[in-house]
């Protein structure tokens, strides 16, 4: 038996690890679930799954949340605020967490969960983006194992070597094919990306996801930010990340070796696949994802990617190659513009824009602890702001 937090448990991750968990009572309890400030859901989560704690963010939501827990004579606690998700990612019953809360709010209970050795089942790339070496160092000192959800990552860790060491080189990698699906826009003409609205952006032809991610996935920051996370994961350089667009989206992602092979995986584009995966590793468990159907799919198609019509692609590498505090910046002003366009404050085309001038403006730094990121976030963050406000 496998005892699980699952961190951002009310979200389009959050619910779909839950429908595995579900298919397999025998094999995992759930010790916390953890949300925002969405006391319904949360409550039905209580419900079905039983778990000695759950934690809103936001304490009023809290505040409701226990009172129907009370009501209902259900046994399970409810606490809140950024400690309590911390201290529910460190319980020494948990043997895994899922790391699924978006965006840089999910970076410190994810990071106390690496840091006592738990097992990391991590959706939340943005961790790794923002602080990669912080993140990693902490895998490596607590011996945590670190299982990427993220289907493209996922689809290169099974390509990759078993029990591969970080050396792409000495496993005779020649390049790891990061495939994308283009988004919504990938065909849309230039001129009408000006006026594209956030329903069009989150109506992602391939996947359901919450509204950040749908909205990285039209910009292509998507791919950015998983180029990143690539190169903390699997020790990988800019150069050895090449973005393949494939827009049915069956190939997840494939492995180059320097024989010739290329290896791919391959399924329905459903995140049941790596987060049963994740659960089961390093054995195969059933996820209730329909199978594959070849005849069906028929046709694979791959472009290059455009990176002007795509410039945060472009920005992603560009913070990348920067590397110290550059990514977290990046991050930052991504995460400020998503929100300020999702609030239909500034059009979609502003959002390289506000990352652009916030990459220009502020300087890199070396990255050489936690504080180093936070600051170099908490200024990025200020200064989108600002540059928001100057083209509203
Ligand atoms: P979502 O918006 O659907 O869910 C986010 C979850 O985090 C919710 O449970 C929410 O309550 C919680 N949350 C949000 N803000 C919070 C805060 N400030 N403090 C605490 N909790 C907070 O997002 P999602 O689509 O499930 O994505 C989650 C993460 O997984 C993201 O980092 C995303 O990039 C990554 N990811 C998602 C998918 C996908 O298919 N949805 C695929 C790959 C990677
Ligand atoms: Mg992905």
């Amino acid at each position: 038996m496998q005892h699980i937090t699952i961190l951002g448990s009310t979200g389009s991750i959050g619910t779909s690890t839950l429908d595995v968990v579900a298919r397999h009572p025998d094999k995992f309890g759930v010790v916390a679930l953890t949300a925002n400030s969405q006391v319904d859901l949360l409550f039905r989560q209580c419900q079905q799954f039983k778990p000695r704690y759950a934690v809103l963010l936001d304490e009023a939501a809290a505040g409701q949340l226990r009172q129907r827990v009370r009501e209902a004579g259900m046994g399970t606690e409810v606490l809140s605020g950024m400690a309590a998700l911390e201290q529910v990612a460190v319980l020494p019953e948990v043997d895994a967490v899922m790391a699924a809360i978006v965006g840089a709010a999910g970076l410190r209970p994810t990071l106390a969960a690496a840091r006592a050795g738990k097992k990391i089942l991590l959706a939340n790339k943005e961790i790794l983006v923002m602080a990669g070496s912080v993140f990693m160092d902490a895998i490596r000192a607590s011996g945590s194992i670190l299982l990427p959800i993220d289907s493209e990552h996922n689809a290169i860790f099974q390509a990759l070597p078993c029990g591969y060491d970080g050396n792409l080189a000495a496993n005779g990698v020649r390049r790891i094919l990061l495939t994308a699906s283009g988004g919504p826009f990938r065909n849309t003409p230039l001129d009408e990306l000006q006026n594209v609205t956030p329903e069009q952006a989150c109506a992602h032809p391939n996947w359901v996801m919450g509204r950040k991610i749908s909205v990285d996935s039209a910009s292509m920051m998507n791919k950015g930010l998983e180029v990143i996370e690539a190169h903390w994961l699997f020790n990988a350089s800019a150069d050895d990340i090449q973005v393949v667009i494939h827009p049915q989206s069956v190939i997840h992602s494939l492995v180059e070796y320097v024989d010739g092979s290329v290896l791919a995986q391959l399924g329905n584009p459903d995140m049941r696949t790596p987060i049963a995966y994740a659960l089961a590793y390093p054995q195969r468990m059933e996820a209730g994802v329909e199978p594959l159907d070849l005849f069906k799919v028929a046709t694979l198609d791959f472009v290059a990617p455009d990176f002007e019509r795509f410039p945060c692609l472009a920005l992603a590498y560009q913070a990348l190659r920067a590397a110290g505090t550059a990514p977290a910046l990046l991050n930052a002003a991504n995460e400020v513009a998503v929100a300020a366009f999702l609030d239909k404050q500034i059009s979609f085309l502003a959002i390289p824009r506000v990352i652009e001038a916030v990459l220009n403006a502020l300087p890199v730094d070396a990255v050489e602890c936690l504080e180093d990121v936070l600051g170099a976030d908490a200024q990025a963050r200020g200064a989108a702001q600002q540059q928001i406000r100057k083209i509203k």
